[in-house]
């Protein structure tokens, strides 16, 4: 017997039969004897709509009534899959995030979890029960709903799976594990058998959606047995391990892009200590996460430009708070770009090898990509390029690391 934590996402609980399907994959991991708890996505598509339904009635959306429409989503696949259970004859309950409670800090939108508390939990587990999780949402301090950003509800699992010491959390949705790249661009992809923790860490962090980037943060934190798996069919899916449990290590395990990316530059700013900061620190108290950023040496040296980017949701108020610094921080003149994908290139092996980010660069320069920025780790390199050549990139790239099925 052991205790598994299951995640289905948005498209695995996309309608009724499905819904129905999730039951019965459920039921048979019960009936094997284990002990389940159940965390929901919305269905495929509705927090999208709901998102779209709040910037409707406001621009300036109030971050606290955006999380309770949004979070409303995974309450009804949650209140759906516990019937769907009971109907087959299983004991089933939903919980709201709120129910647990769940809970998260104040950051309404991108809420981190705090803590859970299992113990009601645990009890219903004890005596058979399916629990069946809301995921994504939580409970603030100011004891409003919060949401814990999109792609959340894999955060909920493995923070789940970890507070209750789940012996795995197993991640359905609707591909059969994580592969060298988005399989959906590259009809080449191939699937991995294992990946580490820190190779998923970076993937999902440039962008990988497969998995939310707390999510594998968690994961790597509290050693949970995370998988990745398909909801549609019983292939074996890919395990998130530590990384002594992969004995050969690619030099490039993956090639992952962002669309969701915002350039700005800064024109003709001083050339002295400070000014970076004084530019970053406006956005910083804004919340607004900067990501890549160049300074270019001025040729002058009075004056230089500064590159830096933004997620493509964050450009507007990005470029409203330099605007309102712009005497403090002194530029001639502001341009932004929309129009650009970071492409990154992913792999442990690096650390002991030279030459990666150069193959990178050659590999796009034969292509006659430009590149825009780069920004390096110590098991990654990004580049930003023009997002019409998106796929062209990461196809070129793909076949460059060696990675393209055969
Ligand atoms: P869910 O609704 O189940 O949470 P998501 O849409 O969030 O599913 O994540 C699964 C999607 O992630 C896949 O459909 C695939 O297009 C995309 N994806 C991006 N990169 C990868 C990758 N390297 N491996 C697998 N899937 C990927
Ligand atoms: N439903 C939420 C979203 O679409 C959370 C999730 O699916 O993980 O972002
Ligand atoms: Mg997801």
């Amino acid at each position: 017997m052991a205790r598994l934590v299951q995640k289905y996402g948005g498209t695995s609980v996309r309608d009724i039969e499905r819904i129905r399907a999730v039951a019965k994959r459920v039921k048979s991991a019960v009936d094997a004897g284990n002990q389940v708890a159940v965390v929901v996505s919305a269905m495929a598509g509705v927090t999208s709509e709901l998102a779209e339904y709040t910037a409707k009635i406001s621009a300036l959306c109030d971050a606290r009534e955006y999380d309770v429409v949004v979070a409303s989503g995974e309450q009804a696949v949650s209140g759906l899959l516990a019937m769907a259970l009971q109907d087959l004859g299983v004991e089933a309950r939903s919980w709201l995030g709120w129910q647990i409670p769940i809970v998260t800090d104040g950051a309404h939108g991108r809420a981190r979890i705090d803590s859970i508390e299992t113990a009601e939990l645990e009890c219903r587990l004890a005596r058979g029960e399916v629990v069946v999780v809301a995921g994504f949402q939580g409970l603030g301090p100011d004891n409003r709903v919060t949401t814990l950003g999109r792609g959340g509800s894999d955060t909920t699992a493995v923070a789940l799976a970890a507070a209750l010491k789940a012996d795995r959390c197993d991640i359905y949705t609707d591909v059969d594990g994580v592969y060298t790249t988005d399989p959906r661009i590259v009809a080449k992809a191939r699937k991995l058998d294992k990946i580490t923790f820190e190779e998923m860490l970076e993937m999902a962090s440039v962008g990988a959606k497969v998995l939310h980037t707390r999510a594998a943060e968690l994961a790597m934190k509290h050693g949970v047995r995370l998988q990745v798996v398909s909801s549609f069919d019983d292939a074996p899916g890919t395990l998130v391990v530590s990384e002594d449990e992969i004995l050969e290590h690619e030099l490039v395990s993956s090639v992952t892009y962002s669309r969701d990316e915002a350039k700005i530059t800064l024109l003709r700013v001083a050339d002295r200590p400070g000014v970076a900061a004084g530019i970053l620190g406006p956005l910083a108290d804004a919340n607004i996460n900067v990501d890549m950023i160049v300074q270019n040496v001025s040729a002058e040296g009075d004056a230089t430009d500064l590159t830096f980017t933004v997620s493509e949701a964050d450009l507007e108020r990005a470029v409203s708070e330099i605007k309102n610094h712009r005497e403090a921080i002194g530029y001639v003149d502001l341009i932004w770009d929309s129009n650009v994908v970071k492409v990154s290139v992913i792999g442990v092996g690096m650390r002991s090898h030279a030459g990666v980010a150069r193959r990178m660069f050659d590999t796009l320069a034969e292509k006659g990509i430009n590149i825009q920025v780069i920004s390096t780790s110590e098991i990654k390199v990004s580049v930003l390029i023009e997002e019409a050549y998106t796929e062209l990139a990461v196809r070129a790239l793909h076949t460059a690391y060696g990675l393209d099925a055969q």
